[in-house]
């Protein structure tokens, strides 16, 4: 098994190194046709602009789109999900190109620029329930999105609650300084739909490998033609190099852990 890995920019490196961590091989994909060696693939996150311009350029938005139209598994991560959105709104779109596919509306920077970026608890009881584990995940949000609706298809793995100290305006996220002056509002920041997984973090910047190996088994259950379910069944990993540990065994490192 091998997982594709679009190489254009971002943080790709850090992706097949959490790859490397389950004994499974990441391949860097910048080639319409490298597409055809691979069997799913991993949309990192960085500068949505800057990677749809690169995509144009190397002509992959229609090998992208057709990928994602065959079943295949794929997972954007920040800048990957907005790719993966069928719409995205926020600032200095300029035009982008997205591949689309996922039923949902992402909002670009939603919380703010890059000074607002931050890292959360998220609770996560869906990966749990597959992956073992704590109930929460350390989500890494640098400049993310955020999922504004979904459609019916797409199962929501993960909301966060914005303080209630912070307005959402339509193009930021603004701190002020009354009390209570908002309710608390729950945003998306990670769905499902069938083959396709969106997180607005970014886990390939953490220890905990388990949206790693979530999406590996998405790879086996679309195999096996069971793509629609939100839950996998069987693993299906195939080693090819390292020790494939489950959770608990892993070693705790801190943040940062990418090396
Ligand atoms: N804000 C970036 C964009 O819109 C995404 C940031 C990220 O991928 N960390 O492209």
């Amino acid at each position: 098994m091998v997982v594709g890995v679009l190489a254009l920019q971002g943080s790709f490196n850090e992706h097949i190194a959490a790859l490397k961590r389950l004994g499974v091989k990441g391949v860097e994909i910048r080639k319409p046709d490298q597409l055809q060696n691979v069997s799913s693939l991993i949309i990192p996150g960085g500068e949505s602009t800057t990677m749809a311009r690169l995509a144009e350029y190397h002509n992959l938005f229609p090998a992208l789109r057709e990928f994602v139209k065959m079943g295949k598994p794929v997972w954007g991560t920040c800048a990957g999900l907005i790719f993966l959105a069928n719409k995205a709104v926020g600032q200095k779109l300029g035009g982008q190109e997205l591949v689309g596919g996922l039923d949902c509306t992402v909002h670009r920077n939603f919380f703010g620029s890059q000074i607002q970026s931050f890292e959360a608890e998220l609770s996560v009881p869906a990966l749990a329930s597959q992956e073992g584990g704590p109930e929460t995940f350390r989500g890494v949000f640098i400049r993310a999105p955020a999922v504004l609706d979904v459609g019916p298809d797409v199962d929501v793995l993960a909301d966060y609650p914005v303080p209630s100290n912070k307005v959402l305006y339509s193009s930021s996220t603004v701190e002020i300084q009354e009390e209570n002056a908002m309710p608390e509002k729950k945003v998306i920041v990670a769905v499902r739909q069938g083959n396709l997984l969106g997180t607005a973090f970014h886990p390939e910047l953490t220890a905990d490998t388990r949206w790693h190996s979530y999406f590996l088994k998405m790879m086996s259950e679309v195999g096996e033609g069971t793509s629609s379910g939100g839950k996998g069944t069987s693993s299906g990993i195939v080693v090819v190099g390292g020790d494939n540990l489950g959770f608990n065994q892993q070693p705790k490192i801190d943040l940062p852990i990418f090396q």
